[in-house]
């Protein structure tokens, strides 16, 4: 999104995952971006985005809707409509606590399964801990955790758990990558 003051990025049901131009000029590397990617894949896969809506008037019409409109040709007028009223729904939403440690989870098993260095999720829990701080305002990631700093503890430990003997060279943090295509577009 070509939104660059506010650091954010959110999923709607339908998979489709958003991030903005401030929190990715923020990061530094495909693993810090994978960690957005897998957090917030997390949250579709848990169907969390999904209940919301679906706890709310809108009902699960809405839910089906942007999952059809997912599928359906770029570009038309309907699937514009939807897709910005489920983008309003899920913009400010927050999570529960239990939807976030999940997708803190299942961010962790899709990054390292696509060989991703999982350093690149606490790097960005800490990118987006400084990035906090404007009134009211907290990306996505942050909205329900008042410790971001047992957060990171967590991820750390679940690390630490999966590789005892440390991270394995194969999980790169595509620094360079990351440097030649996006940095040089934003
Ligand atoms: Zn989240």
């Amino acid at each position: 999104m070509r939104d660059p003051q506010t650091v954010n990025a959110f999923a709607l049901p339908g998979g489709q995952v958003f991030i903005t131009a401030a929190l990715l000029s923020r990061l530094n590397s495909e693993a810090q971006l994978a960690g957005v990617l897998g957090h917030e894949v997390g949250h579709v896969i848990g169907r969390h985005g999904a209940e919301h809506l679906a706890k709310q008037q809108l009902g699960s019409a809405l839910v089906n809707a942007v999952g059809i409109a997912a599928s359906d040709r770029p570009g038309s007028g309907r699937q514009a409509a939807i897709l910005a009223q489920a983008v309003n729904q899920m913009v400010n939403l927050k999570y529960g606590r239990d939807d976030e440690l999940e997708s803190d989870r299942l961010g962790f098993q899709f990054m390292t399964a696509a060989d991703y260095n999982p350093v690149g999720i606490v790097e960005l829990m800490k990118i987006l801990n400084s990035a906090r701080g404007g009134a009211g305002e907290q990306p996505e990631f942050m909205s329900t955790h008042p410790n971001p700093a047992n957060r990171i503890e967590q991820l750390v430990t679940m690390i630490n758990q999966e590789y005892p003997n440390g991270v394995p060279g194969r999980l790169q943090e595509g620094k360079d990558r990351f440097a030649q295509i996006v940095g040089r577009r934003l």
